[in-house]
């Protein structure tokens, strides 16, 4: 079934390490937004079953020539079972157009009764009566962009909320009746030690969430915060720390009965992210609003970044798709085995072969090889999975593939 996912292009204010598709908020923009998405989403639903992704992948190279994809009309008349917003900051919305937005996405495709509806939020921005809302929308995953909890590493961050901002964020989700909260957590931070690191991964346990996301934090050249970093003189701890901080901390999480199931995410039993696991499964999806992506039966496009031309596009009638691809044989066979790998569970050799009819060990098997005989790889039954060390050298072993 697919995903669908839903771009929250807006934020109160920008984060001094951000990379991510979004702008400042603006409540003019962000009302014309919510119409172009919701115009999208039944876009899709009105080009019935006979969309698809044939259409796309014709759409697509028409695109190219033409300047305008149809690939939005891939996503019709077909059965989803999770439902994603990410941003930016979906919080900034309110619960009633979050409403709106999930009622067009029942309204377009054959939503599941389970479906999983996740909402990223971020704390300084919730109240439980806000909260209550996104519930009675249809909201039944809150994940919780807390980076840390720790008042002067959220301060180094330019985070808006506070250590107990947080803590009360996530009472106020339990409140409202959240039984499935996600946390992300940011480590390797300017001038971060490791004790100060278990300390928020510590906090984080307390709380008691369903799942955790822990992210590596990557200083990107013109971030603003490497300037920052400069002036101050932070740095971040030698990458022999880095590499500390994470094993300890899954050693804990994994202690406290998290399970890990990716390189960057750990889960209570049954709680795993539906959405993300898409991602890392081979699995398809949609993606809606400005930069969002999509990939079905072997098509991948992306939506124009700007939030102003993307609304321009859906207002004129014209597909905001602007990158349109079929992927070639070979680039699926890389990406499943890519993101397989970042599962614990690892690559299913006997799946792939069933797939794209090749078997994997017969194919990479020399170039695997050593990375079986340093520790950083494990095979066996035809499954191929990245050991804990392996993890952190991830991409070593991945660029086999690509
Ligand atoms: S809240 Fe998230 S998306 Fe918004 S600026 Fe900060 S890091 Fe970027």
């Amino acid at each position: 079934m697919l995903g669908l996912y839903l771009h929250v292009p807006f934020c109160a204010a920008i984060c001094n390490y951000c990379n991510f598709n979004r702008g400042l908020f603006d409540a003019a923009l962000k009302a014309r937004y919510v119409d172009a998405l919701i115009a999208e989403i039944e876009g899709a639903g009105r080009a019935g079953g006979a969309g698809r992704a044939g259409e796309a992948g014709r759409a697509g190279e028409a695109g190219r020539a033409g300047g305008a994809g149809r690939a939005e009309h891939a996503g019709a008349g077909t059965r989803a079972d999770t439902i994603y917003f990410g941003g930016g900051t979906p919080s900034l919305l309110d619960a009633g157009e979050i409403d709106l937005i999930i009622a067009a996405c029942r309204r377009s495709f054959d939503v599941a009764a389970d479906c999983e509806v996740t909402l990223e939020a971020n704390p300084e921005t919730t109240t439980t009566d806000r909260l209550r809302g996104y519930r009675s929308a249809g909201v039944n995953r809150l994940s919780f962009g807390v980076q840390s909890f720790r008042d002067d590493e959220l301060r180094r961050l330019s985070r808006l909320h506070g250590a107990d901002r947080a803590r009360a964020a996530f009472a106020e989700a339990r409140a409202a009746g959240f039984d499935n909260v996600s946390l992300d957590l940011m480590m390797w931070l300017p001038g971060q030690q490791v004790e100060e690191w278990l300390e928020s991964v510590d906090q984080a346990i307390a709380l008691g969430p369903e799942h955790l996301s822990l992210y590596l934090l990557e200083v990107y050249p013109n971030a603003p915060l490497k300037e920052e970093m400069a002036r101050a003189r932070w740095s971040q701890a030698p990458d022999d720390d880095a590499a500390t901080m994470y094993v300890a901390a899954m050693d804990r999480l994994e202690a406290a009965g998290y399970e890990q199931y990716e390189i960057s995410n750990v889960a209570r039993a049954g709680r795993r992210s539906r959405h993300n696991t898409k991602y890392w499964t081979d699995g398809e999806w949609l993606g809606f609003g400005c930069g969002a992506h999509s990939t079905r039966d072997g098509v991948r496009w992306k939506n124009v970044s700007a939030t102003e031309g993307y609304i321009d596009r859906i207002g004129r009638g014209e597909p905001p798709a602007v990158d349109v691809r079929r992927l070639s044989d070979a680039e699926r066979l890389g990406d499943a085995l890519f993101t397989g790998l970042r599962l614990t569970d690892g690559v299913d050799e006997i799946a792939i072969e069933r797939r794209y009819g090749v078997d994997v060990w017969q194919r990479y098997g020399a170039e695997l090889e050593p990375f079986l005989d340093t520790g950083l790889l494990k095979r066996q039954n035809r499954r191929l999975w990245l050991t804990r060390r392996g993890m952190l050298l991830a991409h070593e072993v991945m660029t086999v593939f690509v």
